[in-house]
């Protein structure tokens, strides 16, 4: 068997095109236009990549997009005096702060002092408690997306065996309770998991977000299943130099699966698209308008 690719790069394009025309529907309707702040403190080069990117994106599906560039040594306070104003700024419907910021200030702090609706990667306690007990939250972003790419290819998800190897806060956890809102069977899977490939292998539905090169052979995969690898590693090419890799074997995992999602352009241009939506949904949120279809959990 060889499996569909699942092009997360031409989904994303279909995502943002959704946001580009609803944003241009509510702007023209009621004259409201979609806003997202996005702090940055310090110069992690990985970390302003991503903020160049996501400003880049907001802008070319008619958001207005506004950068918070501060210096590493910013206090605490002063971080969380901006996101205040932020929070009481009307023309701002969501806020992200670029993680990780620096050991000197409490992350878990600053994101809780976002305003939950205003909280467009969901990492809020309270957007993580109403997920947690199915009500309507913002939903992180790369388990959305993943969520949107599983939806696309098999309708429905119910009874569905699904393991999601990783617990991470920000992929693991809120993956799971995504796919046990879909009605799956879910399987969370961690270090300490005892037989992984056992327990890989009944899986219809394989999430891995490890954070290991290649770790999952296609051995593990039950034929015929989803494979949806969220992993980004870089690893050596023999010849020199390095390429992206995820944390499933692709080739193997290929040939025994139904579906994979390819490393790079699988998951990952999923997250900004669904960061896009999400801000979306938030200004729909805040305005009391018709919230967009297919672009939420
Ligand atoms: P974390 O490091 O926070 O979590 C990794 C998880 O993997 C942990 O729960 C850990 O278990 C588990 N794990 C580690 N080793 C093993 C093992 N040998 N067997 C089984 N489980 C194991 O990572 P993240 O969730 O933040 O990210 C995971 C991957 O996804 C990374 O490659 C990251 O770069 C990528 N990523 C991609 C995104 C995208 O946009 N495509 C966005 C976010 C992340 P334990 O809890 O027991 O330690």
């Amino acid at each position: 068997m060889s499996a569909e690719i699942i092009d997360g790069k031409a989904f994303a394009a279909k995502v943002r095109g959704q946001v580009a025309e609803h944003v241009a529907r509510i702007k023209a309707d009621h004259g409201i236009t979609p806003g997202l702040a996005v702090v940055l403190v310090g110069e992690d080069p990985a970390s302003q990549v991503y903020v160049r990117s996501k400003g880049k994106q907001t802008v070319e599906v008619g958001m207005n997009s506004y950068e918070h560039k501060l210096d590493a040594d910013t206090s605490e306070s002063d971080l969380l005096a901006l996101i205040e104003k932020l929070n009481d700024d009307p023309a701002v419907h969501g806020i992200l702060v670029q993680l990780p910021l620096p050991d000197h200030i409490d992350e878990d702090l600053v994101i809780n002092s976002i305003d939950p609706a205003k909280d467009v990667d969901g990492f809020h306690i309270s957007n993580v408690g109403l997920l947690g007990t199915g009500q309507k939250s913002m939903v992180p972003c790369t388990p959305l997306g993943c969520l949107m790419m599983l939806r696309d290819h098999h309708g429905s998800l119910s009874g569905m065996d699904a393991v999601v190897i990783g617990r991470s806060n920000i992929v693991g956890k809120p993956m799971a309770q995504l796919l046990l809102g879909d009605s799956c069977t879910v399987t969370i899977a961690h270090s300490r998991t005892k037989d992984l490939p056992d327990v890989v292998r009944r899986a219809d539905i394989v999430v891995a977000a490890v954070g290991r090169a290649q770790m999952v052979p296609g051995a593990w995969i039950k034929p015929g299943a989803t494979v949806i690898d969220v992993g980004i590693n870089r690893i050596d090419k023999p010849e020199g130099g390095t390429r992206l890799v995820g944390d499933v074997d692709y080739e193997s995992c290929a040939a025994v699966a139904s579906a994979i999602t390819p490393v790079p352009g699988g998951v990952g241009p999923m997250t900004i698209a669904c960061l896009l939506a999400n801000t979306l949904t938030a200004t729909c949120r805040a305005h009391g308008l018709d919230e967009p279809q297919g672009l939420t959990a």
